[in-house]
């Protein structure tokens, strides 16, 4: 049985942007306020979910803080108008300041992020899901025990290959958010 949903944001919940040229050449969450907006199937999927009780949570790396391209100020903000936008309140929500070299034990694919929820907000993983766009929120999920975790992304060779590359097993891959919480 299914209790608690928890997201990752940037390419779930709120939409990618390309990432600062001193960052890098993909694609990331916004670090400027302005640039922060919620993807409508979002909306949906929220809505969906309350309505059938389930508790949700966000888990979201936010290396630019460490990379001093954001403030964690901004961050703030951003959960602001993730509760006025989606009703998720910012004490659900929990993110990782740091970046790769900090070597932390939050930064997803490390499960730290959704230990802390759980063991803060007293739920149980292994009847949680965890829905991400990346392997590494897979594998997050995974190294948690949760009980499934769902990719949101094209289910084509590419990304099967890049999810089999670091062993991460999503239960379903589908296009949106508002798909993916009508999977369980
Ligand atoms: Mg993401
Ligand atoms: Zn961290």
């Amino acid at each position: 049985m299914i209790h608690t949903v928890i997201f990752d944001r940037d390419g779930v919940l709120s939409e990618q942007i390309p990432q600062p040229p001193e960052y890098g050449t993909g694609v990331g969450g916004a670090w400027r306020l302005e640039d922060f907006r919620i993807i409508p199937a979002a909306i949906d999927a929220v809505w969906y979910t309350h309505g059938r009780g389930l508790d949700m949570f966000v888990a979201t790396n936010q290396p630019y803080i460490a990379k001093g391209i954001m403030t964690s100020d901004v961050m703030y903000q951003m959960n602001a108008h993730l509760f006025e936008v989606l009703g998720i309140s910012s004490e659900n929500v929990y993110f990782c300041p740091h970046s790769k070299e900090n070597n932390c034990a939050c930064r997803k694919p490390k499960p730290g992020l959704l230990l802390a929820a759980a063991k803060e907000h007293g739920f149980s993983l292994d009847e949680a899901v965890m829905i991400g766009d990346r392997p590494s929120d897979i594998l997050a999920g995974q190294n948690a025990g949760c009980a499934m975790t769902i990719l949101i992304g094209n289910n084509d060779q590419k990304t099967r290959d890049a999810l089999d590359a670091v062993g991460a097993k999503p239960k379903y891959i589908c296009s949106d958010v508002s798909c993916a919480v009508r999977l369980f």
